[in-house]
């Protein structure tokens, strides 16, 4: 699904001085590249506070913990998305209320969010999935109307622009009160082991979640919150501060395998492209056609991988219909547009170093497939 070597030979000078940088130093932890990290990459979002944590599960708890959500609290997820999301609610005590997404977006519905709103609803976590802004404006609008926290879940989508109506711009991670993102090797901006990152503009928030990331310590010793233990540590930081130059370029090129994809598949019968947002840009942390038929895209993901072409289905099963977290609330059933993506979604090979001649591989098979 993602080719992290070649990636790696194209730069490999320049991280492997940076990784011996750190060795050379002994700063293994709250290394000074940390830090300059954390000031280019608050540079590059806009972000006032940019908090670098271990990863993105993280990220979203200790926002969470940061704003003081008590248990009882409830935060609405989308039910089509990573279990993380959902997870670092449950773990808190809180209780995580699920609702549907659009089928064309994928992402949040904002009326099943304004239907699940109660006395008790503290926060919204909408994701932006696959690379594509969540519908924020609207998000944005019944937060405030209803006063609620935005927390982002933008893991997937680091370099995603979201135009609001009234003509500014602003990334992925940064419209709620905060933005979580995640360093995962395959992510958009991916190190080399786990990392993430927190976004916020509110200077308290920041403080406090920044002290939790570090065992609820301000002062060394003098712990003024329950903290965890979540850093990035200063290789992955290394690494992520010669990637980040290169991010604009990784989303153009993800950019350009898609536009492939889609001249392809975009007049194919029974399958749909995915569908572009005109609020935001795509940076697609996946490329993820969405099939009429289940019979289908099971049959050509089988085909795909019988010509060694690697293809995933995100997500099979929506956070309702997990094990872990049946609720007497929920049954299947009761989010059919979640329910009908788990049976339509396949997502292709995207990364930074698609050939078209990998390209057209893909593209033939899955077309041959459809046909048979
Ligand atoms: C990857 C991901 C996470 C978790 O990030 P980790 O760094 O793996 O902990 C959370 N939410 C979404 C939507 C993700 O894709």
């Amino acid at each position: 699904m993602v080719d992290l070597q070649s990636q790696y030979t194209k730069i490999k000078s320049d991280i492997d001085c940076g990784i011996q940088k750190v060795i050379d130093s002994a700063q293994f932890i709250k290394g000074t590249v940390v830090s300059e990290f954390q000031h280019d990459l608050e540079t590059y979002t806009g972000s006032k506070h940019v908090i670098p944590v271990g990863n993105g599960t993280d990220a979203l708890q200790i926002a969470l913990m940061g704003l003081g959500l008590q248990p009882g609290d409830e935060v609405i997820t989308p039910t089509f998305t990573f279990i993380a999301t959902a997870e670092v609610v449950a773990l808190l005590g809180l209780t995580p209320v699920v609702v549907d997404v659009d089928w064309e977006t994928m992402n949040i519905s904002i009326d099943s969010v304004c239907k699940a709103i109660t006395p008790r609803t503290k926060a919204i976590v909408p994701v932006h999935l696959f690379g594509q802004c969540a519908n924020m404006e609207a998000i944005l609008d019944v937060a405030e109307k209803h006063h609620l926290y935005v927390i982002e879940d933008a893991c997937q989508a680091i370099g995603s622009k979201y135009n609001f109506s009234d003509g500014h711009t602003k990334q992925a991670g940064t419209m709620g009160i905060v933005g979580c993102t995640s360093f995962f090797p395959s992510k958009n901006l991916g190190c080399y082991g786990d990392g993430g990152a927190i976004f916020t503009d509110d200077d308290a928030l920041a403080s406090r979640m920044r002290a939790i990331a570090n065992h609820g310590m301000v002062v060394r010793y003098h712990h003024d919150f329950i903290g965890v233990n979540s850093r990035l540590d200063s290789i992955q930081a290394a690494i992520l501060k010669v990637k980040l130059t290169h991010l604009d370029q990784y989303i153009t090129n993800r950019q350009t395998a898609a536009a492939y994809y889609d001249a392809c598949f975009a007049s194919l019968p029974n399958v749909l492209i995915p569908y572009r947002d005109s609020h935001s840009t795509h940076v697609f942390h996946q490329y993820t056609l969405r099939f009429l038929d289940q019979s289908k895209r099971d049959f050509v993901k089988e085909h795909l991988a019988a010509h060694d072409i690697p293809s995933m289905i995100y997500y099979p099963i929506p956070l309702h219909m997990q094990k872990a977290y049946a609720d007497p609330r929920y049954q299947t059933g009761d989010f059919p547009v979640a329910e009908r993506l788990a049976n339509s979604v396949l997502s292709l090979p995207m990364h930074t170093e698609l050939e078209e001649e990998q390209l057209a591989y893909i593209c033939q098979h899955v077309i041959e497939a459809l046909k048979a």
